[in-house]
């Protein structure tokens, strides 16, 4: 699975690459994937077969690992619906795929969740999960949990309705649809939904919490990561924000966006549900990476659920319960003012609020978040986790906005630029228990790259500019670097290939949200084009430049 584990660590506990011999890396092999929008996905290797979703058009590419560089098939999504493109917000990536019982699942940005035999490559199902003329578009990695692939909908700044679906895993078919917003009947909350915090119980919240018939068109989607607790028998995932940005459009806590919900795998019921950004008010969706650990806290095992939150605060929550049991700032904040632990409510600051006609400044972190979708990795050896970030601040003004069926639904002026430093980017080491930083690395452009650790000690990241590097787990001590062919906002994977040898793979490929003034060829005059990323980003074009190839490294 894309993060390695259910929990998400992204762990590998190989070790013949390691501190001491990383910096005599070499390219392997490489294969160009055709395309030249941006690369977010993460290669699988199941058994000697590695596989790679590209961006649209979603080819699935299967490269023979016993003939390295050679490709056995592609299977590419029939009768592509193209005008799909035109209603993604933020690129036409592809966060990767999963395999279960000789099937690679993935999912194509037209609305549809494919089932290919892992072997052959031959089509098994085609799901039609969502619908892309209402502006709902399919960018995240499923996940597969007995025998059910777990998927959500993109498209929250198109006033789309979140959801989370369950599809059988040998035919297609729907099992459960549990939305984000809306009636409690549709978020699937009954008998068994206990919340921790009082803000969150009641009858019906995703409608109460809402001016009339907003919720509707609230967003709350899911693009981002899914976890499982087999023991608990949890799966987490995360809800983005409410829409359109503009807040005075939607006054309450919009329920049941830009938070998190436990939830029951075999019928999808809510167990409980925490709100990381009551009433949002500044795109901080709440889809990033859950990574489920077992730590001692203050002294007591606990089985904990570890978010650093695109809201910049890093949540450890029990993940039984939902509730906080720290929330700590890992990058700069303006925005709120703390986490209030006895209500679990984050504390605004009403001075940052943008309106209609109103404009609030130095709003720190951006849009984007402290970190976006772009996933940790945790090690065992160090305890500590590994995280890619941006450093990004913003102004924000407030538009009147009208919904129109399949169009942006945003009503927001944004306008982003670089953090204190003037560094954009960061990949962080930080100790869950101890609630710190351990060590941090700037870099110059937002980190939009995944991380990997290994059982090696080291701990693998790219740059939007190209650069690929390997750093020490335990001192951020940069060991080993390549310039690659384009900007990496991929996600690294290491695997045991048949030649009993350890690899290293990354897909190149700017783009994505951060990287669309590449990718997308977008004017670098427009300081608001790509929702205001563009004005912090002007200096990509000149970085790099576009076009995915997967690159694998390895020993001589
Ligand atoms: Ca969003």
């Amino acid at each position: 699975m894309p993060a390695k584990n259910y929990a998400s660590t992204r762990f590998s506990g190989l070790d013949q690459i390691n501190a001491s011999n990383v910096k005599k890396l070499r390219v392997a092999w490489t294969v160009s994937t055709g395309h030249d929008r941006g690369h977010e996905a993460g290669p699988l290797v199941v058994g000697d077969t590695m596989y790679f979703v590209t961006p649209f058009p979603n080819d699935l590419i299967a490269i023979d690992l016993n003939n390295p560089g050679s490709v056995k098939w592609v299977y590419r999504p029939r009768e592509l619906a193209t005008s799909a493109q035109g209603v993604a917000c933020c690129d036409v990536v592809n966060r990767g795929a999963a395999y279960a019982n000789g099937k690679i699942f993935f999912n194509a940005l037209d609305g549809r969740t494919c089932a290919v035999d892992a072997k052959s490559g031959k089509e098994v199902w085609v799901t039609h999960v969502a619908d892309y003329p209402h502006g709902e578009t399919i960018t995240m990695a499923p996940l597969v949990v007995k025998n059910k692939v777990l998927v959500g909908n993109s498209g929250g700044e198109m006033g789309v309705r979140g959801w989370v679906t369950a599809l059988d895993a040998e035919t297609g078919k729907l099992a459960w649809r549990a939305y984000n917003t809306g009636p409690d009947k549709d978020v699937l909350i009954g008998a068994n939904f206990h919340p921790f915090y009082d803000s969150d119980k009641g009858k019906d919240l995703g409608v109460t919490t809402w001016p009339h018939d907003a919720w509707k068109i609230g967003g709350g989607t899911m693009w981002g990561w899914i976890s499982y607790d087999p023991d608990l028998d949890l799966l987490y995932h995360g809800t983005a924000n409410p829409g359109p940005w503009n807040p005075e459009l939607r006054k309450g806590d919009n329920k049941w966006t830009a938070g998190i919900f436990a939830r029951r795998p075999d019928n999808g019921e809510a167990i409980w549900f925490y709100q990381w950004s009551p009433h949002d008010t500044f795109d901080y969706d709440g889809i990033n990476e859950q990574l489920l650990l077992d730590l001692r806290i203050g002294g007591e095992p606990r089985k904990v659920l570890v978010r650093p939150e695109r809201n910049g605060y890093m949540y450890v929550l029990d993940r039984a319960t939902g509730q906080v049991l720290s929330a700590d700032p890992y990058a700069y904040i303006t925005s709120t003012k703390g986490v209030d632990l006895k209500t679990g409510r984050l504390i605004n600051d009403p001075s940052k609020a943008p309106g209609t006609n109103k404009l609030a400044s130095d709003i720190c972190p951006a849009a984007p978040g402290a970190k976006d979708w772009q996933p940790s990795a945790f090690s065992p050896r160090t305890g500590w986790l590994y995280v890619p970030h941006q450093n990004l601040c913003m102004e924000e003004e407030g538009a009147e906005v009208n919904y129109i069926e399949g169009t942006p639904y945003v009503g927001a002026n944004v306008k982003m630029f670089a953090g204190p430093g003037g560094h954009r980017g960061e990949f962080d080491a930080w100790d869950p228990v101890l609630r710190k930083k351990i060590w941090s690395i700037r870099e110059n452009f937002p980190v939009w790259s995944g991380a990997l650790a290994t059982a090696g000690d080291v701990v693998f990241y790219g740059t939007l500019d190209g650069w690929f590097k390997a750093v020490h787990a335990r001192t951020g001590q940069l060991l080993w670097q390549i310039k690659l062919s384009s900007g990496i906002i991929g996600q690294p994977i290491t695997y045991k290939a048949p030649d009993g040898k350890q690899y290293v793979t990354i897909a190149a490929g700017v783009g994505g949200w951060a990287g669309a003034i590449v990718s997308g060829g977008l004017d670098p005059r427009d300081p608001t084009a790509a929702l205001g990323f563009v004005n912090a980003m002007s200096d990509l074009p000149k970085a790099t430049n576009k076009g995915g190839v997967i690159y694998t490294f390895g020993l001589p």
